[in-house]
C-alpha cells in the first residue's frame, strides 16, 4: 500500500514544481501569441471579467465579457474593426452581443459597426442623442437592427444596467456643445473593481462626469483615457478625481495625429499610472477577479511602460520624488518626468531637501 502513496506524492510534487517553474518563466503578465499572431483567448479557469482593449489602429473598440455576457463599446474604423474583432469570437460566443454601446458618431468608433452587425446580433444598442438626432448618419443601420429585434435606446441620465455581475452606468453630458463631449461615458463595476471608459469626452464632458454622474466614490481601477490621449481632456483635476490605478490609451501606431500627446503621457506617469497604449502593446487584456485587476498584452514581449519615478520643476530646477507633496502644488507645465536622479542631475537639477535629502 505504501508504494502507490509514495508515487502519488512524487507525482504531485513534480506537478507542483513544474507549475512553479511555469509561473516563474511565464508570469501571468504575458500571454503567448497564437500562431497566426491573433490575440489569444484566455484559459477558461481565469474566469472573472475580461476587458479587451482591441488594437483597431487609430480608433477605439472595447469588448467586455464575463464568459456569459458580452458588452461591446464601439467598433473601430471601417478597415480595422472587423479584423480584430473576429479574432475575439471565442469571447463572444455565437456572435451574440448583449449590449452594444455606440459612444458617438465618429468614424474611428463606428466605422467597423456595419460589418460587425452583419455577423452579430445585439439585444440592446445604446446610442447617444445629439441635437435631438439619434446618430443621424447611422439611421439606416440602426433601423435595420431594430427590424432584426434589437432595442435601440438613448440612455436615460445616468442609466444603470445590470448584466450578471457586471453593473454598468451610462453617463451623457446634457447640453453638450459637440459630439465628443456628448458621447456616452461608461463606468463598469465588477465586484469592487471599476473600469471607466471615457470615449472621446473633452474637458467639459469629463468634468460633467465628475460633477453629475452621482458617484460618491469616483475612483477607478482602469481608466480608458479619453480621446486617444489627446490634450483636449484628461486634466489634472479629472485625474485627481478618478485616481486610476491603470491607464489604457487606444491610439494607432505612428498615427498621423501624434497621439497620445506627450503632455498626457507625462501627466499620467506623474499620477503613477504609466499608460498602456494599443499602438505599442497591441490588444490589451485586463482581467478582474472582482477584487484585483491585472493587465496583459498579446505580444510575446511587453514593451517597457514609460517609467517615471521623479518629477523635476522646470522653473526652479529642483527634483522631487513623484510622491513629494510639492509635486501636487507644481504647475502642470513645469513638470518634467525623470527615471533616475543621475539623469536629472546631468541636466542641472538639484535635489529637494524634503523628499530627496538635498542640501
Ligand atoms: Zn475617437
Ligand atoms: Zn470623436
Amino acid at each position: 500500500m505504501k508504494k502507490p502513496v509514495l508515487l502519488i506524492c512524487l507525482a504531485a510534487l513534480t506537478v507542483l514544481a513544474l507549475a512553479a517553474l511555469a509561473a516563474f518563466v511565464w508570469p501571468g503578465f504575458l500571454l503567448p501569441p497564437s500562431e497566426d499572431g491573433a490575440a489569444p483567448a484566455l484559459p477558461p479557469e481565469d474566469g472573472g471579467l475580461q476587458v479587451w482593449f482591441i488594437d483597431v489602429g487609430q480608433g477605439d473598440s472595447t469588448l467586455l465579457s464575463d464568459g456569459t455576457h458580452t458588452v461591446l463599446i464601439d467598433a473601430g474604423d471601417r478597415d480595422h474593426g472587423i479584423k480584430e474583432y473576429s479574432q475575439l469570437h471565442s469571447v463572444c460566443p455565437e456572435d451574440h452581443i448583449d449590449i452594444l454601446i455606440i459612444t458617438h458618431d465618429h468614424a474611428d468608433h463606428t466605422g467597423g459597426l456595419t460589418k460587425i452587425l452583419k455577423e452579430c446580433t445585439a439585444d440592446v444598442i445604446y446610442a447617444p442623442s445629439y441635437d435631438g438626432e439619434n446618430l443621424s448618419g447611422m439611421a439606416g443601420l440602426l433601423e435595420e437592427q431594430r427590424r432584426r429585434g434589437a432595442a435601440v435606446v438613448i440612455p436615460e441620465v445616468n442609466e444603470t444596467v445590470e448584466l450578471g455581475d457586471i453593473r454598468l452606468l451610462l453617463h451623457c453630458m446634457a447640453g453638450a456643445k459637440n459630439e465628443n463631449d456628448g458621447c456616452i461615458i461608461t463606468r463598469a463595476q465588477y465586484g469592487s473593481t471599476v473600469f471607466l471608459f471615457m470615449a472621446d469626452a473633452g474637458t467639459d464632458g469629463e468634468l460633467d462626469y465628475l460633477l453629475h454622474s452621482g458617484q460618491t466614490d469616483p475612483d477607478c481601477d482602469v481608466l480608458r483615457v479619453s480621446h486617444h490621449g489627446s490634450d483636449t481632456s484628461t486634466t489634472q483635476k479629472f485625474l485627481n478625481g478618478v485616481k486610476p490605478e491603470y491607464a489604457v490609451i487606444s491610439a494607432g501606431k505612428d498615427n498621423q495625429y501624434g497621439l497620445p500627446d506627450a503632455v498626457i503621457v507625462t501627466r499620467l506617469a506623474a499620477a503613477g499610472c504609466n499608460p498602456w497604449i494599443t499602438g505599442q502593446f497591441g490588444t490589451i487584456l485586463a482581467v478582474s477577479d472582482g477584487t484585483h485587476v491585472s493587465l496583459r498584452t498579446s505580444l510575446a514581449e511587453a514593451p517597457e511602460l514609460a517609467e517615471c519615478s521623479y518629477i523635476g520643476n522646470k522653473n526652479t530646477h529642483k527634483l522631487h520624488d513623484k510622491e513629494c507633496p510639492s509635486v501636487t502644488q507644481m504647475k502642470e507645465g513645469n513638470k518634467v518626468p525623470f527615471n533616475s536622479i543621475e539623469e536629472a542631475r546631468s541636466q542641472g537639477y538639484d535635489l529637494c531637501t524634503n523628499c530627496l535629502g538635498g542640501q
